[in-house]
């Protein structure tokens, strides 16, 4: 997830905020300070209904955090390496960079973020034993969130995918079978469901007059379109396994000299070859990318005397080898949100592969039915 604030950084995981966090933050401090509290405890001023709404919705966040934590804690003492954790609009989202490779190590992932909600409110309640007053704010604080976390608990822990719960389904499905993707074909089949399910139970609520009913109807949208979009993640993973790079580029575009110009650049290579970047090689050595992109930003009077070395992408370069498989292309594809890697044989200059061939090369294989694997 790009569009995110980094915050802190804990045990080597960047921990960041979605900007449509902001607007949840702002939402929920606002329907606690104005809705909520004033019914439950008629008797705090103004003030204290605004401090405690931003609290709570403060160690909420924190809450759906330590949750988050516990996923990617397990996942690393398993050797799955975790570069970050964004907290968005419904709660919060590892970066889990590989699947787990065996069906226990999921079923521990999956579960111990549930278990992590059922600890807080657990531990909430118990402080909130000791307040005398079950009026006081300390009290209204301790109670909310003793009450999110346990509703987070149960919610992460019903049977759909890609929620914990529907993880630790596929799990079980999948230790029992060895096939993980029938198990991830039915956990995320419940996971639709569900959706479906909520988003009709949403709509009735909202027809008969009660407001929450849209929220329902969102989260039971958002889970329906997760499952089917990691259904789909899954079945393309399983295609281009085993695929080589190498199959995808062909024979390997060759590279522009840094010291071509940019005018050059864009007849030969963009024009006259129809490709959109392009990496930049001296001696069958590649010295970093260049793209559309780069030159949309320099001035047309300055193309002829400009060289491609004073606009082209140093680094990061992000780069696979011709016997890599497709999925590590895709991975790297994904995760920095570009469109294309390099194809480096060792240092040297072998071509790029873009988001667009691999996604012709599934189509191809789909309609001529080949290496359809799985289901
Ligand atoms: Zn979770």
């Amino acid at each position: 997830m790009k569009s995110s604030l980094k915050l802190v950084r804990i045990a080597g995981i960047d921990i960041g905020i979605h900007y449509s966090w902001l607007i949840i933050f702002a939402f929920l401090s606002v329907t606690l300070s104005v809705g909520v509290f004033p019914q439950l405890y008629p008797e705090w001023d103004t003030t204290t209904y605004w401090m405690v709404g931003v609290l709570v919705t403060l160690l909420l966040f924190v809450s759906v955090l330590l949750h988050e934590l516990a996923h990617s804690f397990v996942a690393k003492a398993r050797g799955i390496p975790v570069h970050s954790i964004t907290l968005f609009i419904l709660g919060g989202v590892s970066n889990i960079e590989e699947e787990p490779e065996e069906a226990k190590v999921e079923f521990s992932m999956a579960i111990v973020g549930p278990l992590s909600s059922l600890v807080l409110a657990g531990i909430f309640w118990g402080l909130l034993q000791l307040v005398e007053d079950p009026q006081s704010p300390l009290a209204g604080v301790l109670t909310y969130l003793a009450l999110i976390n346990f509703v987070l608990a149960i919610f992460n822990l019903l049977p759909g995918y890609p929620l914990d719960g529907g993880r630790v389904l596929r799990s079980i499905l999948w230790g029992r079978t060895g096939n993980l993707i029938r198990a991830t074909n039915i956990a995320a089949t419940v996971g639709q469901a569900m959706g479906w399910g909520l988003i009709a139970f949403g709509l009735v609520q909202l027809f008969v007059g009660n407001l929450g009913g849209i929220w329902l109807a969102f989260i039971g949208w958002f889970l329906s379109t997760s499952a089917e979009a990691s259904r789909r993640e899954l079945t393309m993973r399983e295609q281009l396994k085993g695929v080589r790079v190498s199959e995808v580029i062909g024979a390997g575009p060759e590279g522009i000299s840094p010291d071509a110009n940019i005018a050059e650049l864009v007849t030969r290579v963009f024009r006259g070859e129809h490709r959109r970047a392009v990496p930049v090689c001296k001696d069958n050595y590649v010295l970093g990318i260049v793209t559309v992109t780069d030159v949309k930003e320099l001035p047309r009077d300055q193309w002829e005397r400009t060289p491609v070395r004073d606009i082209m992408t140093r680094e990061p370069l992000y780069s696979v080898s011709p016997r890599d498989d497709l999925n590590a292309a895709m991975s790297l594809i994904t995760r920095h949100d570009v469109n294309q890697v390099l194809v480096m044989d060792d240092t040297k200059c072998a071509g790029l592969v873009n988001r667009a061939d691999i996604l012709n090369y599934l189509q191809l294989s789909q309609e001529l039915g080949l290496r359809q694997k799985g289901s």
